[in-house]
């Protein structure tokens, strides 16, 4: 197929539910994608925030491929190895006891959700209500979406989920007010993505812990796109000096397979039976021996320390522009958001016509958020790049 007959044949026949520009991407190695025109492109989005290592990473490849010559999927009614080896790895690497495993953000926080009124019913019937923040985004499952702030993606599929609560996000007396003996979780991105890249403050997340402490209500952190080494922490919640009771996760673990966790610690764990959740595909003999692969490289020190060097380095080139255009640079490690005095998708199409691919968050935000193998250089290209495209637009 040439590159109008894809682009048609999406048309006619892929429901219309993305607008997408007019590339046709064939293949990636590390930083770079390139199309079927052979142009090359450098990758500030990671296929959203999903391929840490970069495109085609050797170690992950090998892995994959090995795997998938031996064993790829044999349902979860049976034990495997790459699923078991995993699941140790994340539990001994966080707060947490076990955990569950899906195919998605969307079924990690669904997951979440289901626990969490579980766990609330053992306590009384009536601990059911749900507490959510302006600007998070949870996914597009019923259950997720109902939890997720923007009302363009909620209204359309109207009624939801009953007994979410939003609250202003980072605003702890709304909370501290709301949160009581019939919530049963309070569900809280450490570093708001979608959203806007708006970073908890640790008086929040503190607080928050200790609401949910003193109403047996659970905290919820949804790391699906800030975790796993993306802030230069192996964990976006490590350095506020708090630890949630489910932790989600998703878009990088596995490198670009599809794959969720849902992190619990043992008083949850103690209220899920067998039988009250599961899933045909998670967790597979292939999608594991990935994630391994993705989940050893990220948890190196000298790993995590670059990320943090690396995104500090972007946070200041960033900041030290003196463009009229950027009102605010925010964010952490090498999930950086850019907010503008404009709107934020006529820059991104500017820099995907220079070769620089960058993401949205919102309107008039600009969202970075490279392979976490990215090096000074190719941060310079990408700041000059984004420079010349916010000089060229006023
Ligand atoms: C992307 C995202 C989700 C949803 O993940 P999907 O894999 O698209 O279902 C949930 N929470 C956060 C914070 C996300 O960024």
């Amino acid at each position: 197929m040439n590159k109008q007959a894809i682009i048609q044949a999406e048309a006619d026949y892929v429901l219309h539910t993305y607008n997408r520009p007019d590339i046709v991407f064939s293949h990636g190695e590390g930083m770079y994608l390139y199309d079927s025109d052979g142009n090359q492109y450098l990758d500030f989005t990671s296929g959203i925030a999903v391929t840490s290592l970069g495109h085609s990473d050797p170690d992950w490849v090998t892995a994959v491929t090995q795997q998938a010559a031996q064993l790829t999927h044999v349902s979860n009614l049976f034990h495997t190895a790459p699923q078991a080896q995993l699941a140790q790895k994340l539990v001994q690497n966080s707060f947490a006891d076990k955990v569950f495993f899906c195919n998605s953000g969307a079924e990690a926080n669904e997951a979440a959700l289901k626990f969490a009124r579980k766990v609330g019913k053992s306590h009384h019937e009536d601990k059911t209500k749900i507490v959510a923040f302006s600007g998070g985004f949870h996914g597009r499952t019923m259950g997720s979406l109902s939890a997720t702030y923007k009302a363009q993606y909620r209204e359309p599929f109207a009624p939801l989920v009953p007994g979410v609560t939003f609250l202003p996000f980072n605003d702890l007396p709304a909370a501290q007010a709301a949160i009581d003996d019939d919530t049963c979780a309070v569900i809280v991105e450490p570093i708001q993505g979608e959203g806007g890249v708006n970073p908890a403050t640790a008086e929040f997340l503190q607080g928050l812990r200790a609401a949910c402490n003193a109403h047996h209500a659970l905290l919820i952190f949804d790391e699906v796109q800030c975790g796993l080494g993306r802030t230069g922490t192996l964990w976006a919640y490590q350095p506020f000096g708090v630890s949630p009771d489910i932790m989600t996760l998703a878009k990088p673990l596995a490198g670009g397979l599809p794959i969720g966790a849902a992190l619990v610690t043992q008083a949850v764990a103690e209220v899920i039976q067998p039988g009250d959740h599961g899933s045909t595909f998670a967790a597979g003999p292939l999608v594991c021996a990935a994630a391994n692969v993705v989940f050893d490289k990220i948890n190196q020190q000298p790993f995590l320390q670059a990320v943090q060097e690396n995104g500090a380095y972007l946070k200041h080139r960033l900041q030290t522009l003196e463009l009229e255009q950027i009102v605010d640079v925010r964010g952490q490690g090498l999930l950086l958001g850019v907010a503008l005095n404009q709107p934020a998708a006529p820059i991104m199409a500017a820099a995907r016509a220079k070769g620089l691919l960058i993401l949205t968050a919102g309107d008039d935000v600009l969202r970075l958020a490279p392979p976490l193998i990215v090096s000074k250089g190719e941060i310079d290209t990408a700041v000059t790049t984004i420079a010349a495209c916010l000089e060229e637009s006023s």
